[in-house]
């Protein structure tokens, strides 16, 4: 049983879709020929309909290499999914609970492809990375994310994600990519005084709303 830290290790990181790394050539050096690809803050800015040319073209890059990609998203807007996987003309799963492992079984099965030459893309590391190792298939950590929006629950997952990162960095596990960081750096520490009052907000604000309801619904 890998350590939870190598779990969370990304095995590369690329910065775009423009990234050498995962061009289709070099993705057929290392025996990758299925992509299992997050979609929101990885193909498009989370709840945004425009794929930018960058993806249209890498896309059309792995189409004519023959690589195939399945697009596992977490999203519960299945149509906004449908839509974009329509225009993208690439297949998808939906009612996919990453870290969970189920719907990558359903993508690879799509796909034809086995462990050994299937490939993860996302943003994240506690579910497109966590999923991905947890089933021994090589990850590919998208950084800094396409976009800045995300869901509030998002925001604060980041916070540990950079405190997890810090410290894969810190025991020499952090996959080198020097331009990323740099872009690290400049993330708030999960240390700082502010980053801990939102924290710390959130989460009361969050048992206060519990309480409030169990007052409103408790009989009188
Ligand atoms: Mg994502």
């Amino acid at each position: 049983m890998p350590s939870l830290w190598k779990l969370l290790t990304p095995t590369m990181i690329v910065e775009s879709v423009k990234d050498d790394a995962i061009q289709p050539d070099q993705l057929k050096a290392r025996g990758v020929t299925a992509i299992i690809t997050d979609l929101d803050n990885t193909l498009v800015p989370w709840r945004h309909y425009e794929i930018s040319p960058g993806v249209v073209e890498w896309l059309a890059k792995l189409e004519v290499a023959g690589i195939k990609i399945c697009i596992a998203s977490n999203t519960v807007h299945t149509e906004r999914l449908q839509q974009l996987a329509d225009t993208m003309r690439i297949p998808f799963v939906d009612r996919v609970v990453k870290p969970g492992t189920g719907g990558f079984w359903r993508s690879m099965q799509k796909m034809g492809s086995q462990r050994e030459n299937t490939a993860v893309f996302g943003d994240q590391i506690f579910t497109d990375m966590l999923a991905g190792n947890r089933m021994g298939l090589t990850t590919i950590l998208l950084r800094p994310p396409l976009s800045k929006e995300e869901f509030i629950s998002t925001q604060l997952v980041r916070y540990v994600e950079n405190y997890v990162i810090r410290r894969l960095r810190a025991r020499g596990q952090w996959p080198a990519a020097e331009a990323v960081a740099a872009a690290l750096e400049a993330l708030p520490d999960p240390r700082s005084a502010w980053v801990r009052a939102v924290t710390w907000g959130s989460t009361l604000s969050f048992l206060g709303g519990l309480v409030a309801l169990w007052r409103w619904k408790r009989p009188r």
